[in-house]
């Protein structure tokens, strides 16, 4: 879920729906709002020339929706062989148990209660299907289960919703933390400048082809949003709703909810470190 919806300047490229790499094929859900841009994305990922491919993030109860992920596999040739899960809000996750039910296959994530089958996803794991490599890579931060995907071969990373393709992410207090957004979005521009990763494939909004500068870019805003934090509560805006409502002034209202979270996690972060 996102927290601005249309900031400036960022770079941006890349399909909605469809192939966006060599081995990523994007099927858009239905569920457009202003928390979920365009949509969830679910992706398709696979070698080439193999017939099994990984699931991640099948999105939204919608049996309709379901059933075009296996369809649009099945025209490309593939057989979908496992499912993971970026995080468990349920716009990514309230379909993994159905579409789990229609491909016969188990699902893979962080939190034990999203897993259908008896393996989890952590830190240093290397998920093998068909030739295909994705490392895991733990991303916690946006929720506190946030896992991210490095698929090396493509220098591409699948982001669920700790970078997306357009405006900024909801540091989802109190499961999300900032400090740990912060050390997450450090571990992915190390990714991008030691690892060559070059293609952002996020959860939600179009594919983006600087990776580098995305991820410094959301850098940049969550320092420029601490600053206005911490210079709101040293102007009495003491209360969430009240800093929310000063900072996040160029925000569309329908965002405040979302941005609220932010802000009680900013003011965390603040007296945490002792600033506030
Ligand atoms: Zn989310």
């Amino acid at each position: 879920m996102t927290e601005a919806a249309a900031l400036p300047g960022q770079p941006r490229g890349g399909v909605l729906s469809g192939p966006a790499t060599a081995r990523a094929v994007n099927v858009l859900a239905p569920n457009a709002s202003a928390m979920t841009l365009d949509g969830t994305n679910t992706w398709i990922v696979s070698e080439p020339d193999s017939e099994l491919a990984v699931v991640v993030d099948p999105g939204p109860l919608d049996d309709v929706h379901l059933r075009h992920v296996v369809d649009t596999a099945r025209k490309g040739g593939k057989r979908v062989a496992l499912t993971l899960l970026t995080h468990g809000h349920p716009d990514h996750a309230e379909g993994a148990a159905r579409f789990a039910e229609l491909t016969g296959t188990h699902v893979r994530a962080l939190d034990p209660a999203l897993r259908l089958g008896d393996e989890g996803l952590g830190h240093g794991d290397v998920v093998s299907v068909g030739g295909l490599e994705l490392r895991v890579v733990p991303t916690p931060g946006h929720t506190a289960d946030s896992l991210c995907f490095h698929l090396p071969a493509d220098r591409a990373v699948l982001t669920g919703d700790t970078v997306l393709g357009r405006g900024t992410t909801v540091v989802a207090h109190p499961d999300g933390r900032l400090g740990d957004y912060l050390d997450s979005l450090r571990r992915l521009r190390s990714l991008t400048v030691d690892d060559g990763v070059h293609i952002v494939l996020p959860g939600h909004g179009p594919v983006l082809d600087d990776a580098q500068g995305a991820v410094e870019f959301y850098l940049a805003h969550r320092a420029h949003r601490l600053a206005q934090v911490e210079t709101a509560v040293e102007n009495g805006y003491t209360g969430p709703a009240e800093v929310v409502a000063h900072v996040y002034a160029d925000v569309d209202r329908s965002l405040w909810p979302a941005a609220e979270l932010s802000v009680r996690a900013q003011l965390e972060y603040l007296r945490d470190h002792g600033l506030i």
